[in-house]
């Protein structure tokens, strides 16, 4: 597989087109940015979005060809919606937002309708949305009536002197500004429920283990490298988006019901502006889906960010260190997608696989789930 990329010098409108760069699995790219080799041109793409779908264990011989059939149909529905928005000189924010509720509305991924369930039964969302123009950022958390949260979150951002809305108020909110809001069972799955129960019943096996003094079978598989049930296990479908306008402005989103059996309030990194999400147009537009935790402790997004601006990484560079360096290291599991002001998509991920995407004006869409 071949892709495209380019590098804009500090400050002046040429640009270096990379072209034909060999990719590694994951569609990481192999070595370092400088030892690659450039054919220079005065050309790049004009516009660029890259959608998410979630990082996961999941493998080619476990899917169906079906249900691969069904995410990648999703995943290049919402890069069309995303496409079109920013080909007729539409903004990023726009783009974003469109292609993440297309995805909110299909049950296939964690986000929207298709959420996971908490530990009582119930769906609590999450999403956040940034402006790389401006630093202007909206998120909201514990949401149980919010049919598209990543819209909540671009009011809040733009309707709001705030920054972050979570639960009651979040909703009060919500209807106030004439938000659409659904019963609660609209949120209901079959499929997300059945997960739900397995990871209840793996947490009473560990519990009743516990009880007996044995080493707890969740710790003693992460020991072994093996995830427990209700963990990366039940992952995958949270979703992301990153877009880069005609105008040159980047935007970043992403929209999640979190993790399967999660319990007290638990809030992940989609929501957490600088974790899960984060824009800037001086250096990329991240959008990061894993296990939460880590992508907190690591301020993920804004790290891929920084070394981009401070380091002078490129994307590929800057992203493949947090992800395949930092997170690897400390047993996060993830992924994420990240692009540059001058078109340069990166997409590394840790996990055998992750639903991913991108469209520019000059390729794609190009759908991809598994590493190889
Ligand atoms: N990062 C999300 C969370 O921890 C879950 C995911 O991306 O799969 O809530």
């Amino acid at each position: 597989m071949t892709y495209r990329m380019r590098a804009r010098t500090t400050g002046a409108l040429r640009r270096l087109v990379i072209v034909g760069m060999a990719l590694g699995p994951a569609g990481v790219a192999f070595g370092p940015a400088a030892a690659r080799p450039a054919a220079a041109q005065a050309v790049g793409p004009e516009w660029a979005i890259a959608v998410h779908g979630g990082a996961g264990t999941a493998r080619r011989e476990s899917m169906t060809p079906e249900l691969e059939h069904r995410y990648t149909a999703a995943l290049t529905a919402a890069l069309e919606v995303g496409r079109e928005i920013l080909a007729s000189g539409g903004s990023s924010l726009d783009a974003v937002e469109a292609a993440l509720r297309l995805l909110e509305d299909s049950p296939l991924f964690n986000a929207g309708k298709g959420a996971v369930f908490t530990h009582d039964g119930r769906n609590e969302l999450d999403a956040s949305i940034m402006d790389g123009a401006s630093l202007a950022a909206g998120a909201v958390a514990e949401l149980r009536h919010v049919k598209n949260p990543i819209s909540l979150a671009r009011r809040v951002m733009e309707a709001s002197p705030h920054v972050m809305m979570a639960g009651v108020g979040a909703e009060e909110f919500a209807l106030e500004q004439g938000i659409e809001l659904v019963p609660a069972t609209y949120f209901f799955t079959e499929r997300r429920w059945q997960s739900l129960q397995r990871a209840r019943e793996a947490e009473g096996r560990a519990e009743a283990e516990r009880g007996a003094g044995a080493e707890p079978r969740d710790r003693a598989q992460r020991r072994a490298g093996v995830e427990p049930v209700g963990a990366l296990g039940e992952r995958l479908g949270t979703v992301g988006a990153v877009a880069l306008d005609r105008h040159g402005n980047l935007a970043a989103g992403t929209t999640t019901g979190g993790m399967t059996n999660k319990r007290f309030g638990r809030i992940g990194d989609s929501p957490i502006i600088g974790a899960g999400t984060y824009a800037d147009n001086r250096a990329c537009a991240v959008s990061g889906t894993g296990h939460g935790e880590f992508f907190i402790r690591n301020a993920v997004a804004h790290d891929i960010c920084a070394r981009v601006l401070y380091l002078e990484e490129s994307i590929n560079e800057a992203a493949d260190a947090v992800v395949m360096g930092v997170l690897v290291e400390q047993g996060g599991d993830g992924g994420v997608i990240a692009l540059g002001p001058d078109g340069v998509i990166a997409m590394p991920f840790n996990t055998p696989s992750m639903l991913r995407g991108y469209v520019t004006s000059e390729e794609g869409p190009v759908v991809e789930i598994f590493r190889e």
